[in-house]
């Protein structure tokens, strides 16, 4: 088989094709500009490519209820040019095949769950931690979209004792993308993430404000396995701290052995390493292709 794949970030720009197995076999990277641009680019890779279906994963908000009039938009989104933009049409004109679209961060957790650490669950949970903060949500074997489609980037925090930082969000200032984003780092350390030493407060805070949002996640939706991914993740020091954290802010109230013992496999990193994203926009496209693609 030979699907297409589209990850379509707020930094770069992502078109591939790849097979059933999760190979992917050729992609190119471009950074993102204005939609008109980047769908030249699409159009002129995929054109000779002979692909049997496309999957886009793309930043949003974006328009998921295939009987909205304006499904397969990019809809509020603050990025110059992208408001309104109708990305899935543009793109179904011009390749006649079966179409997956959903955000960059469901396709993450499809692609996890179907080739990656959370292969044979039913459920799992995708954080990016880059230039915001994103996260799919895989349940019962379905991508959740809900009302719109799930914000858990922008969940409200309780704020660590040491921090006064105000926070970066242009609507809630303070919300876990506020805090915890790589650009919050940032204006919170006056150095990026890459730059701070291992033994530097900020990965104390950091974790502390990621382990809150997915503690209160684990609760709400009780899913298999949580994959973090993104930029800020790179840090793999993280990764403890988190766990510790998510571990005492649950405090012994979920008892599953995921979580009472074997943490180091429930929080995790992709299975599908820097791949993540455009293997679960190649994932979105099989399974709309082979008519699988479930949603709630
Ligand atoms: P995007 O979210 O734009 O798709 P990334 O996931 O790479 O891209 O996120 C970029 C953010 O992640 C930047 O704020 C950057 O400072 C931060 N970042 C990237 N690499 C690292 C790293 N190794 N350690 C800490 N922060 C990082
Ligand atoms: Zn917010």
């Amino acid at each position: 088989m030979r699907i297409g794949a589209i990850e379509a970030g707020g930094t770069k720009f992502v078109c591939g094709i790849g097979d059933e197995r999760g190979t992917i076999a050729d992609s190119i990277s471009f950074p993102t500009e204005s939609p008109e641009t980047m769908l030249g680019k699409a159009i002129a890779y995929f054109k000779d490519k002979r692909v049997e279906a496309i999957g886009i994963g793309a930043f949003g908000p974006i328009d998921l209820h295939p009987e909205s009039p304006t499904f397969g938009f990019v809809t509020t989104t603050p990025k110059s040019g992208w408001r309104g933009f109708d990305f899935l049409g543009a793109l179904r004109s011009e390749f006649p095949v079966p179409f997956g679209w959903d955000t960059d961060v469901n396709a993450a957790a499809l692609g996890e769950a179907t080739w990656g650490t959370a292969k044979g669950l039913n459920s799992c949970l995708y954080y990016t931690v880059g230039t915001g903060v994103g996260v799919g949500v895989y349940l019962e074997g379905r991508l959740v979209h809900g009302l719109v489609h799930p914000e858990g980037g922008h969940v409200p925090t309780r704020r660590h004792p040491d921090d006064d930082f105000a926070g970066l969000c242009p609507y809630h200032a303070d919300c876990l993308e506020g805090m915890a984003s790589g650009p919050a780092i940032e204006a919170r350390w006056k150095a990026k993430g890459q730059a701070l030493p291992s033994d530097h407060p900020a990965w104390e805070i950091e974790a502390y404000y990621l382990a809150q949002a997915i503690a209160g996640a684990v609760l709400l939706m009780s899913p298999e396995k949580v994959v973090l991914g993104g930029g800020v993740m790179q840090q793999s020091r993280l990764f403890p701290l988190i766990r510790a954290e998510v571990r005492r802010n649950l405090n012994g109230y979920v008892v599953a052995n995921e979580i009472l013992e074997r943490m180091d496999e429930y929080i995790v990193p992709p299975g599908l390493g820097q791949r993540a994203g455009l293997c679960g926009a190649l994932a979105l496209g099989l399974a709309a292709l082979q008519g699988t693609l479930r949603s709630t």
